[in-house]
C-alpha cells in the first residue's frame, strides 16, 4: 500500500491484481509479507540460437504502477524485460540497448535519429533481427519513420503492450515473445507485432508504414489499413506465417539515411477551419493536410495554402478516411487545390506522410524531386493500387 502524492489516497493492490484507491484512515495494516521482487532469470547464451538486438525506448511494455503516484510509469529497460520474460531465452540470444525510458507521447524526431543509428549499428554488428520496445501511442509513427530511415536486410520489429506487466490481463509477455519469433523469421522489413485478437492466441505482423492504433485500451488495438497484415505469429507455438508480399530476409542491403527535417507539420481539416490558422505554418518546409473524402479542404483555405506553397512549403494532401486514396481531379475544390500546387498523397496515412515528408525534405532539397519522391512508393506506404475489398 502507498499513499499517493496527488490526492492523498492510499493505493491498495487487490489479490486480483487490480488497484483501488481508498482514504488512508480506512486502512489498518495487517501482517502481510513484504512483496519480494520476482525471481531474476539469467539469460543464458546458447550458441545454436540466433542473436537479436533489443532496443528499449520505454512505454507500457517497460512500465509498472508507480504506487507513489498511482499512475503507470516507464521504468524498465531491455535487460529488465528479458529478465521478466524467461520464454524469450528459448528463442534467441539478445544484445540489449537501452535507448530511452519515455512514454511514447514524448517521442521526438531527435530520438528517432538516435533510434535509427542504434538499430543500424546493431544490424551492422551482426544482429539477425532487431526488436524495438516502444509505447503504443506513437509506435506507428516510429515504425513508419524507421522504415524510411533504414534499408534493412533483417526484421526490425516494433512491439509494445496496452497493459503493464503488473496487471493480470497484461499483453506484454505474449507480444514480446511473438515479436522475438517474428524477428527470427524470414522477414526483411520494419513491422509492428501486437495482439491480433482479444484472445491470447495470435499476434498480427503489420507493415510499419500501414499500421495504426485503432483503440485506446483493447489489447488488439493495432490494425493494418488499406492492406491485410503481412503475417501472423501463433501463440504459444510461436509459428510464424508470412504472406507472399512480405519482404523477405536479405532482399535489401543495409543502409542508414538518418537525416530528418523537423520543420514539418500535420493538420487535420475540419468544417469552419479559418484561414488565419494556416499562418502558423509560414516558414515550415512541409505540411501534410488530412483532408476530407478524396482530399479536400474548404475553398476558403485555398488562397492561404497557395501562399504557403509560393513561399516554399511543400503541401501534401491525404485523407481522413481510413481506406481509399486521394483524387483531387473529381471535384472543383480538388482541381483548385491542385492548381494552387498541392501534391496528392495517394493512399498514404496522414501520419506516415508526415514522417516521410520529414525524411524526404532532409534528403532532397529540390522541391520538384521531393514532390515526386512523396508520390513514389518507397516502403509500401503509397501503393499504386489499393488492395481488393479494402
Ligand atoms: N502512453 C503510453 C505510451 O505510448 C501507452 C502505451 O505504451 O501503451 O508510451
Amino acid at each position: 500500500m502507498y499513499i499517493t502524492g496527488r490526492d492523498g489516497m492510499a493505493v491498495v493492490k487487490l489479490d486480483s491484481g487490480y488497484n483501488i484507491g481508498v482514504p488512508p484512515e480506512s486502512c489498518s495494516l495487517m501482517n502481510r509479507p513484504v512483496p519480494v521482487p520476482s525471481e531474476q532469470h539469467e539469460v543464458l547464451q546458447d550458441k545454436n540460437l540466433p542473436t537479436l538486438a533489443i532496443v528499449s525506448t520505454g512505454g507500457t511494455i517497460a512500465s509498472r504502477i508507480d504506487y507513489r503516484t498511482g499512475s503507470v510509469t516507464s521504468q524498465f529497460n531491455a535487460s529488465d524485460i528479458l529478465t521478466a520474460i524467461p520464454e524469450l531465452a528459448e528463442i534467441a540470444n539478445y544484445h540489449t540497448i537501452p535507448l530511452a525510458t519515455i512514454l511514447s507521447e514524448n517521442m521526438t524526431p531527435a530520438i528517432w535519429q538516435d533510434l535509427a543509428r542504434a538499430i543500424y549499428t546493431a544490424i551492422k554488428n551482426g544482429a539477425k533481427g532487431v526488436i524495438v520496445t516502444h509505447g503504443t501511442d506513437t509506435m506507428a509513427y516510429s515504425a513508419a519513420v524507421i522504415s524510411f530511415m533504414i534499408d534493412t536486410p533483417v526484421p526490425i520489429v516494433f512491439v509494445g503492450s496496452q497493459r503493464s506487466a503488473d496487471r493480470p490481463s497484461s499483453d506484454n509477455a505474449m507480444n514480446a515473445v511473438c515479436a522475438a519469433a517474428a524477428a527470427t523469421g524470414d522477414l526483411g522489413e520494419v513491422v509492428v507485432v501486437m495482439h491480433a485478437t482479444t484472445n491470447d492466441d495470435t499476434c498480427a505482423i503489420h507493415r510499419g508504414t500501414r499500421v495504426r492504433k485503432m483503440h485506446s485500451s483493447r489489447r488488439d488495438a493495432f490494425r493494418s489499413l488499406g492492406v491485410t497484415p503481412v503475417g501472423e505469429v501463433e501463440y504459444p507455438s510461436r509459428k510464424v506465417t508470412l504472406k507472399e508480399d512480405a519482404v523477405r530476409r536479405g532482399t535489401r542491403t543495409l543502409a542508414l539515411h538518418d537525416k530528418l527535417d523537423p520543420h514539418c507539420a500535420l493538420v487535420q481539416f475540419y468544417p469552419g477551419m479559418t484561414p488565419d490558422l494556416l499562418k502558423a505554418y509560414e516558414g515550415y518546409h512541409g505540411l501534410v493536410i488530412a483532408g476530407t473524402g478524396l482530399g479536400h479542404t474548404s475553398t476558403i483555405l485555398i488562397p492561404p495554402l497557395k501562399h504557403l506553397i509560393e513561399k516554399g512549403t511543400l503541401v501534401i494532401m491525404t485523407t481522413q478516411c481510413m481506406n481509399g486514396r486521394v483524387c483531387d481531379r473529381v471535384y472543383d475544390t480538388g482541381r483548385d487545390l491542385l492548381d494552387a500546387g498541392v501534391i496528392e498523397g495517394g493512399d498514404m496515412l496522414p501520419e506516415v506522410a508526415l514522417t516521410k515528408l520529414m525524411w524526404v525534405l532532409a534528403n532532397e532539397r529540390d522541391k520538384l524531386k521531393a514532390a515526386a519522391l512523396m508520390q513514389d512508393d518507397l516502403k509500401g506506404e503509397n501503393m499504386r493500387r489499393s488492395a481488393h475489398g479494402l
